[in-house]
């Protein structure tokens, strides 16, 4: 497992295959995405309830689990830049100013984005290196062409 900790769950009765399914969906997360982590593209993703994946998104943020730390993002209105980034809702300041397009928000819900950061670094890699020396041409061309794809 990436996250072994995720064995925590089965205490409060989650089925072992969602538990499966969120450790192996974080654990081969894109390294510049894992701050942004939203629940719903993991329902997407695996095919699970988009409830559900909030449950156990949730479940993630809980002191004996903590893999996941909720963050609450502030977009400008106008021109959708991120003002500001906030772990607890008490933080988040009535109104703030852009510094891109300039403007003063009364900030409301609206401009609140939630989002789950993942705070523990997986404790597998996908491959085990005996692998990836065995592939090596085809990964290394591999790397190549997801990298062409990630400009
Ligand atoms: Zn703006």
């Amino acid at each position: 497992m990436y996250f072994p900790i995720l064995n925590t769950m089965k205490g409060y009765s989650i089925d072992e295959i969602l538990f499966k399914k969120l450790d192996c969906w974080l654990g081969t997360r894109r390294l510049a995405t894992r701050k942004f982590l939203n629940p719903l593209n993991f329902s997407i993703d695996t095919g699970i309830d988009a409830e559900v994946a909030m449950y156990i998104f949730a479940l993630c943020t809980q002191t004996n689990i903590n893999i996941l730390k909720v963050k609450y993002v502030v977009e400008c209105r106008n021109c959708n830049h991120i003002c500001g980034k906030y772990y607890s809702t008490g933080d988040i300041p009535r109104k703030i100013s852009c510094s891109d397009c300039g403007i003063s928000i009364d900030v409301n819900e609206d401009d609140i984005k939630i989002w789950f950061e993942l705070i523990q670094e997986p404790e597998a890699h996908p491959f085990p290196t005996t692998m990836k020396n065995v592939i090596e041409g085809v990964y290394d061309l591999g790397k190549q062409i997801a990298s062409v794809h990630l400009i």
